[in-house]
């Protein structure tokens, strides 16, 4: 089915195609090192299902209410979905039925409600440690995310957990804060904990950074992963 949206889906598409492209051929990295993600929040399933026909392999939403029917009426396409959003522990059972990813752990409690849930519906859960650059030591970010002296802790408890899986890292660029409008510096910082984290768990390489207006950045500090919904699927109405 060929439709005006479908157009408009594929040009932006291959315009973002084409900024990733060239990021990573200006950080002499090969493109294959970069998943896109296209951030579906507050877009139609309709959307989706023409996303997954132009190639699209990974979705992401960040709240449940949208996200569990938007995934069940797609659940017949191949499709990866990555919860991004702030969550809260009543809303664990449900993400877990569709979520492949949960990006946004970022507190104790979270990671035994999602490793229960896991457990009880038999899969394993991949999980992003988000983190909040801009949060002081023992707080959480204004968006969600542990301080950075609290990832340690965090992959512990993972580590420990049945059922979750322990990928990497995840982060929003700080509004406010000494990174605010420093992109480049906050996925530096990203990476540098990335590498820490990865020195005892090799496994965990996922770093899940950069925008529709940052993603060059990301992709430049070392991102594998870039999350981009408005440059794909147009400005959201507000409250999205
Ligand atoms: C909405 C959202 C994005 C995508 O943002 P755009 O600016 O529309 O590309 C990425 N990450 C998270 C966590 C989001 O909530």
């Amino acid at each position: 089915m060929t439709t005006d949206r479908t157009s408009e889906l594929a040009e932006n598409l291959a315009g973002v195609e084409a900024r990733i492209a060239a990021a990573c051929a200006a950080a002499g990295r090969p493109r294959e090192e970069v998943t896109l993600i296209v951030v579906t929040k507050t877009y139609p399933a309709s959307d989706v299902r023409i996303l997954h026909g132009l190639g699209v392999r990974h979705v992401a939403e960040n709240r449940d209410q949208d996200a569990a029917p938007k995934a069940a009426a797609c659940a017949d396409l191949d499709l990866t979905w990555h919860f991004v959003g702030q969550l809260q522990t009543n809303k664990v059972r449900s993400v877990v039925g569709y979520a492949d990813v949960v990006q946004s752990v970022d507190r104790l409690k979270l990671v035994s409600s999602l490793s229960a849930a896991a457990e009880k519906s038999g899969r394993e859960l991949g999980c992003l440690l988000q983190v909040a650059l801009d949060a002081e030591s023992g707080e959480r970010g204004e968006r969600g995310g542990v301080a950075p002296d609290g990832i340690e802790e965090l992959a512990a408890a993972v580590d420990a957990a049945a059922g979750l899986r322990l990928d990497g890292l995840m982060t929003v660029a700080p509004l406010a804060g000494p990174y605010a409008g420093r992109q480049r510096a906050a996925f530096d910082r990203l990476m540098d904990l990335s590498s820490a984290l990865r020195a005892t768990r090799p496994a965990a390489n996922m770093v899940s950074a950069g925008m529709s207006a940052d993603l060059e950045e990301a992709v430049a500090a070392g991102a594998t992963h870039v999350r981009v919904g408005t440059a794909v699927l147009g400005v959201r109405p507000k409250l999205g």
